[in-house]
């Protein structure tokens, strides 16, 4: 099982036929079927931040824990955006969660998961303000389920396996994403801080909580007392202010109220910390 979920054109086993939303294709998966499992032993899936958000706390782990023991690293571009990508079990290529019975996380799959055995390729053109969604068949040698006699809508298969929820959670994040593609050499290579930040606010919610909990926060963005209330205790409402901040430092897209000259300050403190530095190597 294959997935990057933005750009469905680099994964060689899509047929190329696009689909829209009501389009029909033949696939049935179920637990009798010869190849059950199979998709399973052989993954490369990448992760999303409501997918993270699901898993640790099904296995009640903090967000740090869950990264550490259950993903791998990857860049998804040029400029080094981070990504994650499920870590496959010790010495193999299959998924740590595979069980004898199938999925051993099954309510709490992954979005790349849910999708199989389609491919989406989100793409935002240049000025538009919105994202346009395409399907496209996912075809594996070893997936039986293509030859199975069970055909449906993309809709309805979306529905079945639950995407609609996970793909709403996603969707500030999927843009902040092809923004910065869209954008492409125009907005340049992000900063360290930033892509530091891009990974706080994407992957690691109990950190992001810790950073929008601390004084120096607090100093350049106004909050009011019932929102961070909120926040400290609930990880949906965290994640999607998390994508607001994204957006906000990214792109200057600003939702979240600044208070009046606090990020000049901040600068300007920050300036006279590496001046001091300076002097004192020099010294
Ligand atoms: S999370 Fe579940 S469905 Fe996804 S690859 Fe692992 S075992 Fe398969
Ligand atoms: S039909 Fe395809 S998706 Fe279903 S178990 Fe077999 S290989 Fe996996």
């Amino acid at each position: 099982m294959s997935q990057d979920l933005c750009d469905a054109r680099s994964q060689s086993p899509i047929t190329p036929v696009q689909l829209g939303l009501d389009d029909s294709f033949q696939f049935a998966c179920h637990r009798g079927i010869a190849c059950f499992n199979k998709c399973c032993e052989s993954i490369d899936i990448q992760l999303t931040p409501y997918d993270i958000l699901r898993l640790k706390t099904r296995l009640q782990l903090s967000a740090r824990e869950f990264l550490f023991r259950h993903t791998v690293p990857f860049e998804m571009d040029a400029h080094g955006v981070p990504g994650l990508k499920l870590r496959t079990a010790e010495e193999s290529t299959r998924c740590q969660f595979l069980t004898d019975q199938g999925c051993g996380v099954y309510e709490d799959r992954p979005t790349a998961c849910r999708y199989y055995a389609l491919g989406l390729m989100s793409m935002r053109k240049k000025d538009s303000p919105v994202d346009e969604d395409a399907y496209f068949i996912v075809k594996e040698d070893h997936c039986l389920g293509h030859h199975e006699p069970h055909t449906q809508t993309v809709r309805a298969y979306r529905e079945s396996q639950g995407v609609d929820l996970y793909d709403d959670m996603n969707r500030q994040w999927r843009q902040v994403i092809l923004k910065k593609r869209s954008c492409g050499p125009t907005i340049g290579k992000p900063s360290d801080r930033s892509l530091q930040l891009f990974f706080l606010a994407s992957y690691d919610l109990d950190g992001f909580r810790d950073f929008i909990a601390a004084p120096s926060f607090d100093e350049v963005y106004e909050v009011a007392p019932q929102e961070r209330e909120q926040l400290m205790r609930d990880d949906v409402a965290l994640m999607h202010f998390a994508f607001r901040f994204l957006k906000q430092s990214l792109f200057g897209e600003n939702t979240i109220p600044e208070r009046p000259g606090a990020v000049e300050k901040r600068l300007a403190r920050r300036s006279q910390r590496t001046a001091e530095g300076a002097s004192e190597t020099a010294g």
